[in-house]
């Protein structure tokens, strides 16, 4: 087994995977930047080296600090956890050039999936369904461009091969926009990404978000935890996630988990990684895979009892998955909520000290978070400080218990989003479940 793995992330997910490790048994060395001295994961860790100042870009995205951490600590494995270099395939590389185990997929593997007109076309290779478009990048031909609109029919979308985080994309309406829509999009990729390549797809008008999650050991072992639906999103980023998706049927669970297992033998995929999917008329159409932990597993934790965290390492350490699929049961549902620290009217990030914290409790409530009373949360960094989880036998249970956790929760000192999370959960169409990701920025008015 590793003996010792540097966690190279902050905040809630870096505490998670020092659990993980605690109970393997593995020591662990938390790397910080200064305004991360006192967080609860570097005081929790057997040790901890600090790598540069608060700005991420020269501390927990600056590669040889974080592989000189290693160095210096004789550790053998690093784990990304979500965010900053976790879909990094340099660093996974240079992660594997030093001699250290990256706890993820192999760098080539990232970088396939990193850029999407390759993502497609690996995924459309191994019998994933994907959006109709240009199954490609698109040319310069003008009337190609055209016609190929007119096949898939107005709507369309341009996107940016190598885009991320919900930029670079552009949705056409009309023949007399396209042309334009698609150099812009290619000018701004290139400036963000360095990568001018854009290609076409349908835009679907109202789809939900639907993904799944695998675990593969590289060695032909792949099983899937069934799907999550995350489709209550403002501006992309996903505010509330459930396990299961409502709907969706144990024959459609089985088929496409069965095609993702394939998916993931066929590109040899090694680790932990999702396959998301928009879910529109009963069809599943694949956006992109994530080749790395997600903020939301821990629902797909609770409703299958696997510790997607202990997998990803035990998988990178060389040992075959100790799950098959038909051990892979779905007991109940669950939900998850992202606390972040902003204004819950205007959405601005609330950084500051936390005077007060309650945390809630009770049957079937988990509580993901690295906050603690006197707590500052920086300024630096992504507004999230947790997460609240809930757990019933059936969604109706796992919707009062998420009601119940979030009015006992104080959080004192700064603003957080627990108002915009009640009173989506006092609505009659997410109570109903299977709303689309256009419901939330509709409802808000946005
Ligand atoms: P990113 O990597 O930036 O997250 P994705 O390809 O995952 O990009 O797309 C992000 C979001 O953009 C999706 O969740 C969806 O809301 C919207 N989107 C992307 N492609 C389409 C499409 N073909 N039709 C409708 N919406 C789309």
């Amino acid at each position: 087994m590793l003996d010792k793995i540097v966690i190279a992330n902050r905040g809630e997910i870096a505490l998670r995977i020092l659990r993980s490790c605690r109970e393997l048994g593995i020591k662990t060395v938390a790397v910080y930047s200064e305004a991360d001295r006192s967080q609860k994961h570097v005081l929790l860790a057997d040790e901890s080296v600090c790598i540069g100042p608060a700005s991420s870009a020269e501390s927990y995205l600056n590669m040889p600090a974080i592989i000189s951490a290693a160095e210096v600590t004789d550790a053998m494995a690093i784990h990304p956890g979500y965010g900053f270099l976790s879909e990094n395939a340099d660093f996974a590389e240079r992660v594997e050039k030093s001699g250290f185990t990256f706890i993820g997929p192999r760098s080539e593997t990232i970088r396939i999936m990193g850029d999407k007109v390759s993502a497609i076309r690996a995924m459309k290779a191994a019998g994933i369904p994907c959006v109709p478009g240009s199954d490609g990048p698109l040319g310069d031909e003008l009337q190609e461009n055209v016609r190929l609109a007119r096949e898939l029919g107005y709507p369309v979308i341009i996107k940016a091969s190598g885009g991320g985080g919900g930029r670079g994309m552009r949705v056409v309406h009309t023949e007399a926009t396209l042309l334009n829509a698609i150099m812009v999009t290619r000018s701004e990729a290139l400036a963000a990404f360095g990568n001018e390549t854009v290609y076409m797809e349908k835009f679907l008008e109202r789809p939900r978000h639907v993904e799944f999650q695998v675990l593969a050991d590289g060695r032909g072992n792949a099983i899937h935890l069934g799907e999550r639906d995350c489709s209550m999103q403002r501006r992309h980023q996903k505010v509330i996630e459930e396990a299961p998706a409502p709907g969706i049927t144990a024959e459609q669970r089985e088929t496409m988990g069965a095609r993702c297992v394939r998916a993931c033998q066929e590109i040899n995929y090694s680790g932990a990684g999702t396959f998301e999917f928009l879910y529109q008329d009963g069809e599943f159409f694949f956006i992109e895979m994530n080749t790395r932990l997600q903020v939301e597993h821990p629902v797909t934790e609770m409703i299958t009892g696997v510790d997607i965290v202990r997998e990803q390492i035990r998988i990178a350490a060389g040992k075959p998955l100790a799950w098959s699929q038909e051990e892979i049961q779905i007991r109940g549902h669950a939900m998850e909520c992202r606390i972040n620290a902003e204004d819950p009217t205007n959405f601005m990030p609330c950084p500051g000290p936390i005077n007060q914290w309650h945390a809630p409790g009770g049957p079937g409530v988990r509580i993901d978070t690295h906050i603690y009373n006197g707590y500052v949360v920086p300024p630096f960094y992504d507004s999230m400080i947790g997460k609240v989880i809930s757990h019933g036998n059936n969604r109706g249970s796992a919707i009062a218990r998420m009601q119940q956790a979030l009015s006992e929760m104080v959080v004192e000192g700064i603003k957080t989003n627990i108002p915009l999370h009640q009173e989506i959960f006092s609505h009659g169409a997410f109570k109903a479940g299977g709303t689309d990701i256009h419901y939330l920025e509709k409802r808000l008015g946005l």
